[in-house]
């Protein structure tokens, strides 16, 4: 099969030369790259290049064939084009292929003359369809599918999906998915008068059309419209009712196409005046300005602390696209949380963005993207999947927050969006934002080595200052005694409860982070000394309160919280370890007496799903509530200009993870949340509790200085040889017996070194079994990615397919976490 050199990406050094990917790598990652939790155990499938060898040959003469990336299978494959099909098969387009007697939807990679498909020939199977309304993906998305495929050693039908709604990728645009498409039915009242036999449901439902019907029915009588008249009433649902009107020729009816609006933002936006910039701003988008009119790739790194203003430097970098003809891309860490931003975003542009969240039904996803490959929307705003949006000639690519561990994508195929959208802008000739107020050690890497281009917002826009940080030593501060009353202390420090009383008192609003979510993050048994823990997990079990029950977070188990200690027997469990609930409810026992109105609420992943979020942040921006306390969720860009006070509960919490970066994380989280604070015209105070006041991810947060952190972290990696001054591909067994995984790993381990790799391992997964499955995880470091790129694929190409086909093996290259 001929490949087509992936590109390099920009930055990363990487030549087409470089080795490149056998069929067996793919055919080996297509039956072992299960995600955690899962044992991948199908059988091997023949790596035959026509469709569908089972079939007998349909005999049918093609003019030229087409390699196809199929979303189900790890290889492509090759089918011939009907002479019919030829003008719309291009690459890009998706077609309806057979595959093992059912019809799925594909990619096509390549379109050739069918001299090329081989000794083949008669074996070809067609190509079945290229339905009118599926989508068409540009030759940017193509570059960067075939990149990821290359660069994450994965297979390219699973790279495919990435670009690929789930609702297309089934069987194309299915019935059902039509239907979910056109739930919106518009019905009018037609005939006067009215039958008296008619049930009451019927009356009374036809008394709702006509009272919402802009149209009288007389007029409707004499047009008999073939369309739904404007302002005629619209209903959800074909009901049986109103079916029956129908026969009856008491109401026409019309079905009607709802594209929806994923974050409820039906209303049209209101329009806001771009501000006059800020110096600092003037001159970051006079440069970028110009790097938009050059009509080239470039890459550039937005260093803005917290408040510096820097949206509306996309917002001016995009508007600078678009007068150009040309669409954008912003990458966000999770819609869900930002909807403000996605305003302003409407605000500027109106119905032209396109917004992408992770709540929506994939009918409304399909929406969106089939308005953006129409060319309707020239703006999507989305997490990382929105990188491979069907946009024709993207112009403009903004990856906000890039610091964002959200953007690396931890299971199928490992690609971190950051880079990938260095790809897409190079293949696109896109001008490419990354922006931040605490940019990684790999971002700065990027910028040193000239691959970025450097551009500062030292200031903030509108607060006259940053806020001033404060440190609470929770060694010797006099703390608030626990709920439970006995005889323990709470982790909330009288300073705290004091700042945030003060600040509630003055009409001011409060945050508070606390990263560990529920009341109590074990349950230990008083008798015995056992924690629970989850039947199928290697973790404690979290209690919450609220709920009454004990939780896993790794999986769905949720006990009762009357339950005894399994272990003994014994009813003497007690919560031990301080979860977010239970710094609300200590806080708010503390705060009653003194402000009996106050209103606190919880803001992390327990308490709401996606759409009370974004509720309980509407509700905070209004005022109706003042401390919010929550999980680093509440880190996230939010804009709230009344919050004046912003606590850290326990600093350090994150440093306890192992992980290389757990260290640049907790700078980034604590200076994050500490950006959230005087935001506006008011100043803002941080207080942030720890029993580690010197360590020096603390001391960098205390001190805004994002940049001497950086230069610490990056000499510290330098020194020990860690990314980015080196690279890292983790290996990934799981089975359930640990036995398996552990020897499978081992087998890798022990090619991998004779071959003169540096490697760790096999060592268990930090959290050793989820569902039941064990995990083991070896660690190859190289000093150069040429280095490790030969590794990884000469260990999926000559050892991988001869490991037992039951034991999952993931590659990881470039891994984030190593949970
Ligand atoms: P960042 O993303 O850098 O943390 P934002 O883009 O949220 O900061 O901006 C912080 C605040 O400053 C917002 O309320 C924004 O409306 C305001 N702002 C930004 N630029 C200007 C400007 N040029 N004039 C007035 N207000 C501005
Ligand atoms: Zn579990």
């Amino acid at each position: 099969m001929r490949r087509s050199p992936p590109p390099s990406l920009p930055g990363f050094d990487l030549e087409p030369a470089a080795p490149k990917l056998g069929e067996a790598d793919r055919a080996s990652l297509r039956d072992r790259h299960g995600e955690p939790g899962q044992t991948a155990a199908k059988p091997p499938v023949p790596r035959t290049r026509p469709a569908a060898p089972e079939s007998a040959a349909p005999g049918q003469r093609f003019e030229a064939c087409a390699e196809i990336a199929v979303a189900a299978q790890v290889d492509a494959l090759t089918y011939g084009v009907p002479d019919s099909l030829r003008a719309v098969v291009v690459p890009g387009q998706c077609v309806t292929v057979p595959l093992r007697g059912r019809a799925v939807t594909g990619v096509v990679l390549a379109v050739r003359a069918i001299g090329e498909a081989g000794g083949w020939l008669d074996k070809l199977r067609p190509i079945l369809a290229v339905p009118d309304d599926s989508i068409r993906l540009p030759a940017d998305v193509m570059a960067t599918l075939q990149f990821a495929a290359y660069y994450y050693h994965a297979p390219i039908g699973q790279c495919a999906r990435l670009a690929l709604p789930a609702a297309l990728r089934r069987t194309g645009i299915g019935d059902d998915q039509r239907a979910e498409r056109q739930q919106q039915w518009v019905a009018a009242t037609y005939l006067r008068p009215w039958p008296l036999d008619l049930a009451k449901s019927q009356i009374r439902l036809l008394h709702r059309i006509e009272a919402e019907s802009a149209l009288p029915v007389a007029e409707l009588r004499k047009k008999a419209p073939v369309d739904a008249p404007e302002g005629a009433s619209k209903l959800a649902a074909a009901t049986a009712v109103l079916q029956a009107l129908a026969a009856k020729g008491l109401v026409r009816l019309w079905q009607q196409r709802v594209l929806r609006d994923p974050l409820g933002l039906r209303e049209p936006p209101v329009p806001d005046v771009a501000p006059a910039l800020t110096a600092d701003q003037a001159i970051v988008v006079a440069d970028l300005t110009a790097a938009v009119q050059a009509r080239a790739y470039s890459g550039h790194l937005l260093f803005g602390v917290t408040g510096s203003g820097k949206t509306e430097v996309y917002l001016r970098l995009i508007g600078d696209a678009l007068a150009q003809g040309r669409g954008a891309i912003v990458l966000v860490p999770e819609i869900a949380l930002t909807p403000q931003l996605v305003q302003r975003f409407r605000s500027r542009f109106g119905d032209q963005v396109a917004a992408l969240h992770s709540a929506m039904s994939e009918g409304e996803r399909l929406d969106q993207l089939d308005r953006v490959q129409r060319g309707e929307r020239r703006i999507v705003v989305g997490p990382r999947s929105a990188l491979f949006a069907p946009m024709a000639d993207v112009g403009a690519v903004v990856v906000d927050e890039c610091h964002d561990s959200s953007y690396k994508q931890a299971h199928g195929v490992r690609y971190q969006a950051r880079d990938l959208a260095l790809v897409r802008a190079r293949a696109a000739g896109a001008v490419c934002v990354l922006g931040s107020a605490t940019p990684a050690c790999e971002d700065w890497q990027l910028q040193q080595t000239g691959k970025l281009t450097l551009h500062e917002l030292p200031r903030r826009a509108v607060a006259a200052q940053m806020p001033a940080i404060a440190l609470v030593d929770l060694r010797t501060a006099p703390r608030l005694r626990d709920i439970e009353g006995a005889a323990g202390l709470s982790l909330l420090s009288e300073a705290l409860v004091q700042a945030i009383g003060d600040t509630v008192a003055r009409g001011e609003q409060a945050m508070v982070l606390h990263n560990r979510r529920g009341f109590a993050t074990a349950m230990l048994c008083r008798a015995c000394g056992a924690t629970v823990e989850c039947a199928e997990c290697a973790v404690a079990l979290t209690w919450h309160k609220k709920q009454g029950r004990l939780r896993c977070h790794w999986c769905d188990l949720s006990l009762p919280d009357e339950a005894s200690c399994p272990t003994c027997k014994a009813p003497n469990l007690i919560g031990v370890g301080a979860g977010s609930e239970r710094i609300e409810m200590t806080l708010a026992e503390a705060l009653r007496t003194r402000l009996p109105q106050v209103s606190i609420a919880r803001f992390d992943r327990d308490s709401v799903s996606g759409q009370r979020l974004m509720e309980t942040l509407a509700a905070f921006r209004t005022g109706q509530i003042d401390v919010l306390v929550g999980t680093q969720l509440l880190a996230n860009g939010h804009d709230f200009p009344k919050v004046t006070l912003v606590g850290v509960v326990l600093a350090e919490e994150g440093l306890r993870v192992p992980d290389f970066r757990a260290t640049e994380r907790t700078f980034q989280l604590l200076t994050q949340v500490a950006g959230r604070a005087g935001r506006g015209d008011r100043p803002g105070t941080v207080l942030i509790q720890t029993y580690k006041p010197d360590h020096f991810a603390i001391a960098a947060a205390l001190g805004h200085d994002a940049r001497g952190f950086a230069a610490a972290e990056s000499a510290a990696r330098q020194r020990c040889a860690m990314p980015p001054f080196a690279y890292l591909a983790l290996f990934e067994t799981s089975h359930a017996d640990p036995n398996h995984a552990r020897g499978a790993l081992r087998v890798v381990v022990d090619a991998l070194r004779g071959w003169g790799g540096d490697v760790r391992g096999p060592v268990a997964a930090s959290v050793s079994r989820v569902r039941d499955v064990w995990r083991f995880h070896a660690l190859v470091k190289a000093q150069d990615r040429r280095a490790l790129h030969t590794l990884v694929g000469r260990l999926l190409r000559e050892v991988a397919p001869g490991l037992p086909s039951n034991v999952g093996l993931a590659v990881d290259v470039d891994p984030g976490a190593f949970a």
